[in-house]
């Protein structure tokens, strides 16, 4: 399939799920994940529309920025970030969704030249295999990036547990929704965390109904290692 086919389904889905929520389809953003992909579908996907793409390590991230650089793209550091490998990135990139400790932020902090758009990453459902805070450490957290002009917070994400049940994956994203909610009523000037990353392949329609504002999607966009 082409990535012109994919997207032109996951809009009708994204329109779908908009209106089941009661929601606007341009509160969307899609983000392609080329990370499983080579540079010329990567750049299939740009001609197809796509102007935001996310990469989870840094080899790959450089290898599609090299060669798309002629383009306008927002570029997106997804995966687990390495405290000593943010030097090599950070000036590479608009927004990193892995933030999930005080280590990290502090070198980000310190090797950004400007803000950065940072989302936190929480573990919602503590699952063992997966990075994030939970969701009972976000706050304390989030109060003590105040010295780090450096970091900005614009929202919360997470990866949901690999499963078709809806009724948890569904849970997952309410609980990060909410708690999105709560920071943003603390009108912190340096973390005004409106956005919600959540929802790949599997499971984006129902993040979108439950309130994602960026949908991170690899497989069912760009698909695997083509
Ligand atoms: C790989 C990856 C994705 C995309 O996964 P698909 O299921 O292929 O859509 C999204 N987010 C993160 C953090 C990833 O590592």
């Amino acid at each position: 399939m082409s990535v012109q086919a994919n997207l032109n389904e996951v809009n009708a889905r994204i329109n779908e799920a908009c209106e089941n929520a009661n929601r606007s389809s341009e509160e969307i953003t899609i983000i392609g994940v080329t990370k499983y992909v080579s540079v010329e579908r990567a750049r299939e996907a740009v001609t197809a529309g796509i102007r935001e793409l996310g990469e989870n390590r840094m080899k790959g991230l450089l290898e599609k920025q090299e060669s798309l650089s002629s383009e306008e793209i927002t570029w997106h550091f997804i995966g687990s970030l390495q405290t000593k490998k943010v030097k090599h990135i950070i000036d590479q990139v608009d927004y990193i969704h892995s933030l999930d400790r005080m280590s990290l932020a502090k070198e980000i902090n310190k090797r950004a030249s400007q803000p950065i758009h940072c989302f936190i990453q929480v573990n919602v459902a503590e699952e063992d295999s997966k990075h994030g805070l939970a969701l009972s450490e976000v706050i304390d957290f989030v109060k003590n990036l105040e010295n780090y002009p450096n970091i900005r917070i614009v929202g919360l994400m997470t990866m949901a547990p690999f499963t078709q049940d809806e009724t948890i994956l569904r849970q997952t994203f309410r609980q990060l929704r909410q708690l999105r909610d709560q920071i943003q009523a603390l009108t912190l000037s340096y973390a005004p965390c409106t956005e919600l990353s959540m929802g790949m392949s599997n499971d984006y329609v129902i993040a979108i109904e439950e309130g994602a504002t960026y949908i991170r999607l690899g497989s069912k966009l760009v698909g695997e290692s083509i």
